[in-house]
């Protein structure tokens, strides 16, 4: 399944998700290369975000939480096509309100939605990737060694790791857009893992636990469509993470019953291939 057709959110669902999530308090401006504000960040990125689902071009570097000249394109075709003043060197109140109403379905879309285009770079703070990954995760933590691992760890499991690291992990950063932290991976010695889950992935190196305490709904469910889309197969579904493996294809939850906004049981079909 490609990434823009799973439709568990509607284009007009994660168009409405992706409002909620907006807090503009003034009007945004375009700056110069080298001169992009850290604070302002996050909230350029959603509105990239927000023209790429509306169906513009942000540029090549995709989402990346500056507002430069192509985002300035982007939004000024926006304006144009909706009949708002202004050029594209500003992002103000006037544009959010109509981005809600084509939310709501108050007025049309004048091009069609395009859908979730991968995004680029770190437009957030907060999560960060163990270690080095554009070089094989150099400096990585104990997590990812033998070293404080259980005793019932399977012989292979840092192989396993490496493997896990490098192929479905790293591909779903780049799905994604960006680094995700890794809360756990393999099992360590004298963890309640050892009683309560022998079989856990964990022991075997083939599974890592991801930190989505600070991720919105979209972004959860879209940590999901590249999870499953770069090559994980087992997925459990918490609160503040999502384990992901290379195991059986299955899913589980840590006792929620909605997951990013959507039925755990919907979600389990979509990742088992039921959907
Ligand atoms: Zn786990």
């Amino acid at each position: 399944m490609r990434f823009n057709e799973f439709k568990i959110f509607s284009n007009r669902q994660l168009l409405k998700n992706l409002c909620e999530s907006i807090n503009l308090s003034e009007t945004l401006k375009q700056h110069s290369a080298g001169e992009y504000p850290e604070e302002e960040k996050q909230l350029v990125s959603q509105i990239q975000h927000i023209l790429t689902v509306l169906g513009y071009d942000v540029g090549s570097t995709g989402v990346d939480g500056k507002y430069g000249p192509n985002t300035a394109r982007a939004v000024g075709q926006f304006k144009r096509d909706y009949g708002l003043s202004g050029d594209g060197s500003e992002f103000g109140e006037p544009a959010l309100q109509t981005i809600e109403k084509l939310a709501s379905g108050e007025i049309q879309p004048t091009r069609p939605f395009r859908g979730q285009a991968p995004s680029r770079g770190t437009a957030r703070g907060g999560a960060t990737a163990p270690g080095d990954m554009g070089d094989g995760l150099r400096g990585s933590s104990a997590l990812f060694t033998m070293n404080g691992a259980s005793r019932m760890t399977q012989p292979n499991a840092a192989d396993n790791i490496q493997a896990t690291l490098q192929g479905p992990y790293k591909r779903m950063v780049r799905l994604f857009g960006r680094e995700v932290r890794i809360n756990d991976a393999i099992a360590r010695a004298g963890t309640s893992r050892e009683t309560n889950t022998p079989g856990s992935q964990h022991f075997h190196g083939r599974a890592l636990d991801l930190d989505i305490s600070s991720f919105n709904n979209e972004e959860r469910i879209r940590l999901v469509q590249a999870a499953k889309q770069a090559g994980f197969t087992g997925f459990g579904f918490g609160n503040s993470i999502l384990h992901v493996d290379t195991g059986p294809n299955r899913y589980w939850d840590y006792d929620i019953s909605t997951f990013g906004g959507v039925r755990v049981a919907q979600l389990g079909n979509y990742v088992t291939g039921r959907a």
